[in-house]
């Protein structure tokens, strides 16, 4: 028998299949890894052939040394996806492999942890009359059955235990101990399904993509939850991923309050032995609901009955580096696989999916209203330039600090959201015009008030303050834009007996911290929660009345082609907090462009009108989804080699134009707007290309680069982040 093997090294070398010998005396499936000799080395690779022949120098072959686990830990699903993967993000094949399994297992660092418990064997001993401890265990465990050593260890000492041990009249038995993510337990909310509901759930049904458009507060977590229902009855097994689930801690514990133990999470806040144990549970089909971040549409869950991506339009479902992949394409792929649905939610779908939906390629459901019959929160614009006009620069307007204190007087709660981390933006010389840079980063440095040190949040390297101007000597210091840090702290001079919070990268390093926010916010009435992106997404918080965004323009003018989309959908998710309830809710958007036309269209929830005037903007731009976009990063801690190989790939790509004289519709090469990162230069080919025969360039393009480079060639497509 002959085995055809993946060696697990990410190196494009040798990204291709190895053939080998199965020696009788191992047991081989496909799936399974194993160790092989590799030139002088020994190896893991991935079995993903068998055969009675071979193709390679018989003299050569080598023998597979042995098997690293006793069961194929690839199933026969993921060599499929594994296969449109690399062909797809012209990946390796190693590391689209890697992505399948929990990387504790491929460090071997995760070790089963066992407890050591004991039982009693001979019930008629009696000890000596002073053997107090060693008569009162066995007292203990006639009573109680099996216990664990450290209870009896602590209750009657350890010597007890090792000579009742050593008569046999205890046994000692070691048992595996499964490790559980941590959950916020609640109780399962019965609804009633509202008619709305009911005809979305019997539509989503079938092979094919459908898209869940349904408004903020529409109950759709309600719809996922039947849908899975309703699959796990036929036997079959769901997946649901989240944009990141530590922001959303509720709807894993909506979940598990009605599923239980069917449930198994797989997210980034899990400690490796966590991650590796529930891995394991799905694995072996013991979990049958997987929710997690967009790594776990690679969950080894068999025999799917729905897929579903909930706030689909999130950019966390694309990875931007290597490997690069679009979770949406995996998630269909597998879905078709299955021969499933797979369904994507949101309250404010992406320009190109409700596209799709608009051509048929998507089926279109919809939400239109709150699930509780409440009205969406009114959201009032407010123009920071009258603002000025009449007397206040400061960072908030007179109507926001009108409706805080309004809801500070009824014992409500306010989010305030600000999407800029840091007490301020950049710090900059006002005689002499000098910014503070990160000296490995072409970015300048955000002050950060609690720790008194300038920061930078690209590669999180810290300086000391700046109090003199290093180039012109001048003490003259002025800080920029505002970050959550400096509205917190604006927050406590108006309201200094009111609980304010704080939530962002920077209060939420620790395990589990951003539990204890969203728990402490919930528990205090009244209280404010100022936050970035993370405050924006899925929670319901009854008693919160009030959104205050403190700059709504920071997403809006950016170099990129979906910044007013994702102003849009930001705003909208963040208003969608207010007013859940009971109480009405309220908006307070705060804008220095009150007339760009998104806040026209947020403040009226007109989505549809929004995706008209958008879509129409980026059609005759020749923008996507009406065109593709490749961008070709090139990295060198040398800027000449980087420059030169910029230059050869892109005299190759630019013959190209011969070939497609009107399929091209852009290309140049320049410098990467961010010109330096952790010391490394930057350069990039940025191209604009048709779609009819966009697979067909982009494939082009590839095989050009990779070509001319040793390492892997990082090519992307519609990138959110051109930095
Ligand atoms: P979405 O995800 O669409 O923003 P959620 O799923 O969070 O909305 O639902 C919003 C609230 O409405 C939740 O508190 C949920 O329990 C409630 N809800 C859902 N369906 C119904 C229903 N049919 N009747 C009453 N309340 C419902
Ligand atoms: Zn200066
Ligand atoms: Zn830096």
């Amino acid at each position: 028998m002959f085995a055809k093997i993946i060696i697990d090294q990410d190196v494009k070398a040798i990204n291709q299949e190895f053939e080998y010998i199965v020696p009788d005396n191992l047991s081989i499936s496909v799936g399974m890894r194993v160790f092989v000799p590799f030139g002088k080395r020994i190896l893991q690779g991935y079995v993903v052939d068998l055969s009675d022949s071979y193709t390679y120098d018989e003299q050569k072959l080598k023998k597979i040394i042995n098997t690293i686990e006793d069961f194929p830990a690839i199933k026969s699903e993921m060599l499929k996806v594994m296969k449109f993967m690399t062909k797809k993000n012209h990946l390796t094949m190693a590391s689209t492999l890697r992505l399948f399994l929990p990387s504790e297992m491929r460090e071997g660092k995760v070790k089963e942890i066992f407890e050591t418990f004991y039982i009693l064997i001979n019930e008629s001993f009696t000890p000596l009359k002073n053997a107090k401890n060693q008569m009162a265990l066995i007292e203990f465990l006639k009573h109680n059955g099996k216990t664990a050593s450290s209870i009896l260890g602590e209750k009657f000492g350890y010597t007890a235990i090792k000579s009742l041990c050593d008569k046999k009249v205890i046994e000692k038995q070691e048992e595996k101990i499964e490790r559980k993510p941590f959950i916020i337990e609640t109780k399962d909310k019965c609804v009633e399904l509202n008619q709305m509901q009911k005809n979305a759930i019997e539509k989503i049904d079938g092979e094919g993509v459908f898209l869940l458009h349904g408004v903020t507060g529409s109950g759709k977590t309600e719809v996922y939850m039947r849908l899975i229902e309703r699959e796990l009855e036929k036997g079959k097994n769901a997946i649901l991923l989240v944009p990141e689930i530590s922001l959303t801690p509720q709807i894993m514990s909506n979940f598990k309050a009605r599923f239980g133990d069917f449930v198994a999470l797989l997210h980034s806040g899990l400690s490796a032995g966590e991650r590796f144990d529930e891995w394991k549970r799905i694995f072996s089909g013991q979990a049958r609901i997987v929710i997690g971040a967009r790594s776990a549409i690679f969950a080894p869950v068999e025999n799917l009955g729905i897929i579903i991506i909930d706030e689909e339009h999130e950019q966390s479902y694309i990875s931007e580096t290597n490997p690069r992949y679009f979770t949406h394409d995996v998630a269909k792929f597998r879905a078709e696989l299955n021969h499933c649905p797979l369904l994507l939610g949101s309250a404010t779908p992406s320009v190109e999916s409700y596209q799709k939906a608009l051509n048929g390629e998507y089926s279109l459901v919809e939400l239109p209203t709150r699930a509780n019959g409440r009205e969406l929160p009114k959201i009032q614009i407010v123009d920071m330039i009258g603002e000025i006009r009449n007397g206040n620069s400061g960072i908030f307007s007179a109507q926001l600090l009108a409706d805080l204190n309004e809801v500070i007087s009824h014992n409500k709660q306010a989010m305030i959201f600000i999407n800029r981390r840091g007490y301020s933006s950049f710090v900059r010389c006002r005689d002499c015009g000098y910014v503070a840079k990160c000296s490995d980063c072409d970015v300048s440095l955000v002050y950060h008030k609690e720790d008194n040190r300038l920061k930078c949040h690209y590669c999180g390297k810290q300086y000391k303050v700046l109090t003199q101007c290093p180039n012109c000597k001048s003490y003259n210091i002025k800080h920029g834009a505002v970050g959550t840090e400096q509205v917190v702290a604006k927050l406590r001079e108006y309201f200094p007996s009111v609980k304010i919070l704080r939530m962002d990268n920077d209060t939420t390093s620790t395990k589990n911290s951003h539990q204890k926010i969203l728990n402490e916010f919930r528990n205090s009435l009244p209280s404010i929660l100022v936050g970035t992106q993370m405050i924006a997404k899925g929670h319901d918080f009854e008693n919160v009345t009030l959104v205050g965004i403190v700059d709504a323009d920071q997403s809006l003018f950016q170099a990129d082609y979906r910044s007013t989309e994702r102003t849009f959908q930001l705003i909208t998710q963040v208003a969608g907090r207010a007013g859940r309830s009971k109480d009405e809710g309220k908006v307070v958007l705060q804008t220095y462009a009150p007339r760009h036309y998104v806040y026209k269209f947020v403040a009226n929830y007109d989505y549809k009108g929004f995706f008209k005037k958008e879509a129409n903007i980026r059609q005759t731009a020749q923008f996507p989804p009406y065109s593709r976009i490749l961008r070709i990063l090139f990295s060198d801690c040398d800027e000449n080699n980087a420059r030169e190989l910029l230059k050869v790939c892109y005299t190759n790509i630019e013959k190209l134009k011969e070939i497609y004289p009107s399929e091209i519709i852009y290309l140049d090469a320049m410098k990467s707007p961010i010109k330096r990162i952790q010391n490394k230069f930057r350069f990039q080919i940025l191209m604009r290309i048709k779609l009819d025969k966009a697979d067909e360039i982009e494939q082009k393009v590839f095989d050009i680069v990779n070509k001319e480079t040793k390492n892997n060639v990082f090519l992307e497509v519609n990138p959110t982040n051109m930095s």
